[in-house]
């Protein structure tokens, strides 16, 4: 895999601070496949003072201007699709239909959403005697996780930009080989030095320090729950901006009314998907006591279908291959029965976990509470809409969500009163647009569409 041995910065690719490398394992066959840079502080310090540098002609640039370059960026995506999703499956492990039409189709799509935005929104408004103008927050500090890589990163510098911000990203020390692919796609669609900067690097060293900097006027942070429980402290003794875009344990409430092959079979795709690496899955099937053992079996069967290897890629490495055979374990322990699958490694070679479906699980186990991050789903019974309702509700998450009925103003009802950011009606259909983001420790603030950018947006207003 082609690799950079230097950080984008300034609008070119420097030598690093320090000597120290991060090796990126394909996670299909456990081999190392590139070598990158371990940023350091002093790499993040030169980041952030290109970004600031570039800020004020970027936010003086006319958003039409903008717009033309983040398109220009789009086309730069398109053109290197097969690169990047190659890219993808090489050190995610993603399989090939899956990383080329989510990994790489879905955020070519939020960039260019975002390069129509860009020329559409209002940045200016008159309210009675007064002129209101939308502002680029400033300097964007981004920090993103692997489960996505490419789709992660767009849904951050896209809207960033087209506020007007510019930024510096360290993306995930798993999938840095992505977020290069990106800066050259930066590089060729000729967005002015300093507007896009990477440094490559370790959490706990290059994302503290971006996060600490004091030229850095807001950190948007995707990823677990507990790192952005460090970051929003960080954030807020500095009085800086913040968005978080946390962890999940959503649940796929199917009404006795639904179609209940219809709901469970879609319902176990949806925590499939990237091997149960998604943090808006549906990894809580809640069924009515009546349908309960019809469910288990159709999820059963459902979940076989799955193949390890072909449809199902592996897990992104060895230590979330042990914390998601851990709490198959736990699951057992605590009286859950295995239905489908199970923490036996199905392959010889590669970090693979078989699809695996919990029967008997009540709402207080370990497996109805945490996130696992892995291709398993936990069937939980209720007794009636409310007894629902409070399962439901019964986590310290609040991402997304599903609402099955055979009607769907009762499905809107229940969805109504669900304490998340994100529900499907009967299945519903992705929309780039529709805000996404979390209720209670699920995050703070939202991404996508034009809630998206005005998180990169401060107001000031001019009486007359
Ligand atoms: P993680 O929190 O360990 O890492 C995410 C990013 O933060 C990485 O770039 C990492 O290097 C960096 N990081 C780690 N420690 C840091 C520190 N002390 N200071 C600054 N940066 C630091 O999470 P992960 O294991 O990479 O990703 C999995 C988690 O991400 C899951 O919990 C999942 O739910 C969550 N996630 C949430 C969303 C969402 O939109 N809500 C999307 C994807 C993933």
């Amino acid at each position: 895999m082609k690799a950079h041995d230097g950080m984008y910065i300034g609008g070119e690719w420097r030598s690093a601070a320090g000597q120290d490398t991060i090796a990126v394992v394909n996670p299909v066959d456990e081999q190392v496949i590139a070598h990158v840079p371990a940023g350091t502080a002093e790499d993040v310090d030169s980041a952030v003072h290109a970004a600031r540098a570039a800020l004020p002609a970027w936010a003086a640039t006319p958003p039409a201007e903008r717009a033309a370059k983040l398109t220009a960026l789009r086309d730069h995506l398109v053109a290197h699709k097969d690169e990047i999703a190659a890219t993808i499956g090489a050190e995610l492990g993603a399989p090939p239909a899956f990383a080329q039409a989510v990994h790489t189709g879905l955020p070519i799509a939020i960039a260019g959403s975002y390069a129509e935005l860009a020329a559409s929104y209002a940045f200016e408004e008159k309210i009675g005697n007064s002129t209101v103008y939308q502002e680029p927050v400033g300097v964007v500090g981004a920090i993103t996780p692997w489960n996505y890589p490419l789709h992660q990163i767009v849904n951050k510098v896209a809207p960033a930009l087209a506020a007007g911000c510019t930024v510096v990203l360290k993306p995930a020390e798993d999938t840095p080989l992505t977020a290069q692919l990106f800066a050259e796609a930066v590089h060729e669609a000729g967005l002015p030095a300093g507007v896009f900067n990477l440094v490559t690097g370790l959490g706990p060293v290059a994302g503290q320090a971006l996060a600490e900097h004091e030229g850095v006027d807001l950190v948007s942070f995707t990823g677990s729950t507990a790192v952005g429980r460090i970051i929003g402290a960080t954030a807020g003794a500095a009085i800086k901006r913040v968005a978080l875009e946390l962890g999940g344990k959503s649940a796929n409430v199917i009404l006795p009314s639904a179609d209940l092959a219809k709901a469970v079979n879609v319902g176990v795709a949806n925590v499939m998907g990237n091997s149960g690496q998604t943090c808006s899955a549906w990894t809580r099937m809640l069924v009515h006591a009546d349908r309960y053992d019809e469910a288990v079996e159709l999820a059963s069967a459902a979940a076989a279908k799955y193949t390890v290897g072909d449809r199902v890629g592996p897990l992104v490495n060895a230590k979330q291959l042990a914390r998601v055979r851990g709490y198959i374990e736990k699951g057992v322990q605590e009286g859950a029965r295995i239905v489908a699958g199970g923490a036996e490694a199905p392959l010889e070679q590669g970090y693979y976990v078989t699809p695996t479906v919990f029967a008997d699980v009540t709402p207080e186990m370990t497996i109805a509470q945490e996130e696992i991050f892995g291709p398993v789903v936990s069937i939980i019974k209720y007794v009636d809409e409310d007894d629902a309702l409070r399962i439901a509700n019964g986590t310290v998450y609040g991402l997304a969500g599903g609402v099955w009925a055979g009607d769907e103003a009762e499905a809107v009802a229940f969805a109504r009163r669900m304490d998340t950011g994100q529900v499907d009606i009967n299945g519903g259909r992705f929309n780039p647009l529709a805000p996404f983001g979390g209720y209670k420790q699920s995050g703070v603030g939202r991404e996508l569409g034009v809630h998206g950018l005005t998180e990169y947006l401060q107001t000031k207003s001019l009486q007359f």
